[in-house]
């Protein structure tokens, strides 16, 4: 089976593991830190924060802009889950912005008609998520101008776009945001087995992520209510989680961020191979806003309904079928029983219901050979020209 996405582990990656293994600290040593400097200066933060998850960045970055009871976060239905739970878990409520129909991203001018409704209805939301889907960036310009507008802040979701530029700057700089977070899941661009990071330029919101990620624990006695009582002396003074990323993590982490740029930039040769391959296909291949220059987790098609092809559903098992491991991100959130028990349902955000029943993920990876790729074409072309 060609899987969807995997990792490339080199040498460099193992003997940065196993000196970690050979040193003195398993955690909370050296390695974090390092780890945490190579994406922030990669991407031109002033801040990063590792954790064991992208799910868990996002957690403290919502607890980091006091997202709470009574407050609302709104995301794109197409996303992986954790871009809404995030916000179940701090208590709020949760309400989703319908895509573009091109990019697949949140659309701007959704965001507007559904602020402009709830500005009147006393609802704002206090926290907005757009997620750079398969890599490519959100109208950032557009989302910042309606947060300056409304008074609301903003979390990237830049899970698939480690690596992407927007108008010619690294993703995560944060300049249209407060926070972004970036996954390091091994199907993702880099990987350190499970992981997530969270950059930010706000010192306040880096220190408050700090202490969610660890207990709600400080050290530092400009953080504490009172002098300490000695050297062995720490506080607690919020209620937080244990999220801390390993040493052995971030080892791998450091020694795969070397690669990125290599990799985003197979990630684009195989994707204009792609094109190339696909363009008498009866296939929608993805757009490409100029404003972006794409993270490239995913590549993902959509197999228009109707036609005298075979369903969309009938291409994905052939691919299956023809050992080819494709997916289909995503399944709109709202549709989830869990949120449809919350009142959601199919019909609430047509353009990603439509997208679903259309979409497809090729395999993508850095290390996808071109033999493979025409393996992929060839099972795809059988199966549409049925
Ligand atoms: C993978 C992913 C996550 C969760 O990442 P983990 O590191 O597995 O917690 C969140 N959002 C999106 C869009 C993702 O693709």
């Amino acid at each position: 089976m060609i899987p969807y996405g995997r990792q490339d582990i080199t040498q460099a990656d193992i003997d940065a593991v196993v000196s970690v293994l050979r040193s003195d600290f398993l955690t909370q040593g050296p390695m974090v830190p390092r780890f945490e400097r190579a994406v922030a200066d990669h991407v031109g933060a002033a801040h990063a924060v590792a954790v064991n998850s992208a799910t868990s960045a996002l957690h403290i970055a919502c607890l980091a802009l006091g997202l709470g009871a009574g407050d609302w976060l709104w995301t794109t239905p197409t996303t992986f889950v954790a871009s809404a739970n995030c916000g179940l878990y701090c208590g709020a409520q949760v309400d989703f912005v319908d895509i573009d129909s091109r990019t697949y991203n949140m659309c701007p001018r959704a965001l507007r008609a559904k602020l402009e409704v709830a500005a009147r209805e006393g609802r704002l939301p206090k926290i907005v998520v757009p997620v750079h889907l398969c890599g490519q960036p959100c109208d950032m310009a557009a989302i910042h101008a309606l947060a300056v507008e409304f008074g609301f802040k903003i979390i990237e979701d830049a899970s698939h776009a480690i690596g992407g530029r927007y108008r010619g700057e690294y993703v995560g700089n944060c300049r249209h945001s407060d926070v972004t977070v970036f996954s390091f899941h091994p199907v993702k661009i880099v990987t350190t087995a499970e992981g997530g990071l969270a950059t930010t330029n706000d010192a306040d919101v880096a220190r408050r992520m700090e202490l969610f990620r660890s207990h709600g624990i400080t050290r530092d006695p400009l953080q504490m209510t009172h002098a300490p009582d000695g050297p062995w002396y720490y506080q607690q003074v919020e209620l937080g989680y244990n999220y801390r990323m390993t040493e052995i993590q971030a080892a791998l982490g450091v020694s795969q961020m070397d690669r990125l740029d290599e990799y985003v930039a197979q990630r684009h040769a195989l994707a204009r191979r792609y094109d190339t391959l696909l363009a008498s296909l009866p296939v929608i291949t993805p757009w490409q806003h100029p404003d972006g220059y794409s993270g490239l987790h995913l590549y993902v098609i959509r197999v228009p309904s109707g036609g005298n092809g075979l369903s969309h559903a009938a291409v994905f098992e052939a691919l299956r079928a023809g050992g080819i491991g494709v997916n289909l991100h995503y399944i709109p959130v709202h549709t989830q029983p869990y949120y449809q028990a919350m009142g959601f349902a199919p019909g609430d955000f047509p353009e990603a219901e439509r997208y679903y029943e259309e979409a497809i993920s090729l395999p993508m990876y850095a290390t996808l050979t071109e033999t493979e790729q025409d393996k992929v074409v060839e099972t795809l072309a059988n199966a549409v020209r049925h």
